[in-house]
């Protein structure tokens, strides 16, 4: 489909305050963060469900603290492997160790769980941007194809 036959406005009904282009974690959090705030946020990606991809997700250090602080960590810890020891081996040798708490899971499964905790406020769309037109009083974001408004 080409995008000039396939350009459209999101749906009626889908004025936003804030449009966040992009669920992946980054996407997912800040319109998390948003949402709780107050704004109406439209929340847009590409895949309904992230897909499995080769990211070896290992959260920890002042991750994991910041995933508490926004109340996010006992979601993750569910859907993670929480392990307290990295052992670095090579030809049988230890190169080093670190120990401290991590949590090791998927990079569609952490999106998963955190896509999971949007706020009511948040409405998701998937779709595919292809535009983003400014104007002096609205802003416009057109994506390819017939999107899916949930
Ligand atoms: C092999 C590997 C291992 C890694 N290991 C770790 C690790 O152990 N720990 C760690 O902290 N980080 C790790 N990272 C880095 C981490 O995965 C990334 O920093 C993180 O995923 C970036 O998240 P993001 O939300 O910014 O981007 P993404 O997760 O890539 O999200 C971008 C989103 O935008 C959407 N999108 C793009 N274009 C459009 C469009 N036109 N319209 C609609 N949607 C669109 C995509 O569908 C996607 O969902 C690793 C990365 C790799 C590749």
């Amino acid at each position: 489909m080409t995008a000039e036959h396939s350009l459209r406005p999101l749906p009626e009904g889908t004025d936003t305050e804030i449009a966040v282009v992009g669920g992946g974690l980054s996407g997912t959090l800040a319109a998390t963060l948003l949402g709780r705030s107050g704004y109406r946020v439209t929340l847009i990606d590409r895949h309904h469900v992230f897909p499995r991809e080769f990211r070896v997700e290992k959260i920890a250090g002042d991750q994991i603290d910041k995933l508490r602080r926004i109340g996010l960590l006992d979601s993750l810890s569910t859907a993670a492997a929480a392990f307290d020891e990295i052992v670095n081996v090579r030809k049988g040798r230890v190169l080093d160790r670190t120990r401290a708490r991590h949590y090791g899971i998927f990079y569609d499964d952490l999106v998963a769980a955190m896509r999971a905790e949007l706020p009511k406020a948040v409405r998701f769309v998937a779709g595919r941007v292809s535009a983003v037109e400014a104007g002096p009083e609205r802003q416009r974001v057109s994506i390819i194809g017939q999107p899916d408004v949930t």
